[in-house]
């Protein structure tokens, strides 16, 4: 069995290696960052005796994705996880347009491509499994971090709609999105910007990703504050949630003083409510939830969910 893993030179897909090597995986790595690939082919191969091919690719770019699928066609892949991606903080009006493109061509379009190819692939032999990393993040609009969260929505609701598919024609492959929050990774030194919220280890959240992949589950979101949030998303009315949002993405701000976005208190913001006006939102908010889910029990819950 292989599984491909993109953005394995560090954080959740060098946990997603570690993971799945330790169950007898050989591998296939992409990321950019050779000596990091190759380093850690060296440490899973000597402690588990898997084989590993590192495949360094700037998934940024169409052609090297469309490469890379061409460069692993011959072997029989199982399971592709589409992990690598980044996120560009900052208001909307400043963060650099550049960037901002380039993480739009990783984060969804790269998915976007190797989801499409790999599939077909799969769903001619019957059998194989994709994980998309997408996020908490794709629930919701991201104030102070808006590009960053609609490419997450992308992700989620792509995932979503061809698992759909996939189920209509009882196909044995499977799809599904992996939707932390915050984890402990590079992804704050990349992005620029301090977690308001302490992140969760990297492979706790990586090897739950991988028992739920084999579980067959839709969506897969760790920990119950984050299950919590998801829930909240899909009933609180947008603005509330966009003044949540905003209030965690503004409190990231003035923890990283150096950020060139300016401390934004949210003055400025009209949707923004007082601290009191929205811990009594929320909390009205989640005894809704606990009511759904008491419901959702009642009728045997919706496993997938
Ligand atoms: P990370 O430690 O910064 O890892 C990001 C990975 O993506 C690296 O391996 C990086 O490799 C790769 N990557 C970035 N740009 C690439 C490119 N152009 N071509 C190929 N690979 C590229 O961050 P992480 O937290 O593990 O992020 C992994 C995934 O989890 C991302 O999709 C992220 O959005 C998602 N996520 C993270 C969190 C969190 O809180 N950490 C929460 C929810 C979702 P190279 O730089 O070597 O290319």
């Amino acid at each position: 069995m292989i599984a491909l893993i993109t953005g394995a030179s560090s954080g959740l897909g060098r946990s997603f290696a570690k993971i799945l090597a330790k169950r007898g995986f050989d591998l296939v790595l992409v990321a950019r960052r050779r000596p990091r690939l190759v380093e850690l082919k060296k440490e899973l191969t000597a402690e588990y005796g898997v084989r590993v091919k590192v495949l360094p690719h700037d998934l940024s770019k169409t052609e090297e994705c469309i490469a890379l699928f061409e460069e692993t066609e011959q072997a029989r892949i199982d399971i592709l996880i589409n992990n690598a991606g980044f996120g560009v903080f900052g208001k909307f009006t400043e963060t650099d347009l550049e960037r901002e493109l380039e993480m739009i061509d990783v984060n969804i379009k790269a998915v976007h491509i190797l989801t499409k190819l790999f599939l077909q692939k799969f769903v001619k032999r019957g059998h194989g499994y994709i994980l998309n990393t997408a996020s908490l993040a794709g629930f919701m609009a991201g104030p102070w971090f808006s590009s960053y969260y609609a490419s997450k929505n992308y992700v989620l609701q792509l995932t979503k709609a061809i698992y759909e598919e996939l189920r209509a024609e009882k196909s044995n492959v499977y799809i599904g999105a992996f939707c932390p929050g915050p984890v402990k990774t590079e992804f704050n030194d990349v992005a620029g910007a301090e977690f308001a919220v302490e992140g969760i280890d990297e492979m706790e959240a990586a090897e739950y990703a991988i028992d739920k992949m084999f579980d067959g589950q839709l969506i897969i979101v760790p920990k119950i504050y984050a299950k919590l949030t998801a829930a909240a998303a899909k009933i609180a009315p947008s603005k509330l949630m966009l003044a949540a949002t905003a209030k965690v993405q503004s409190s990231r701000v003035r923890r990283e003083p150096e950020m060139p976005v300016p401390v934004n208190t949210g003055a400025d913001m009209k949707l923004r409510l007082s601290d009191e006006e929205l811990d009594s939102a929320l909390a009205g908010m989640f005894d809704d939830i606990k009511e759904i889910n008491e419901i959702n029990d009642k009728n045997g819950g919706n496993k997938n969910e």
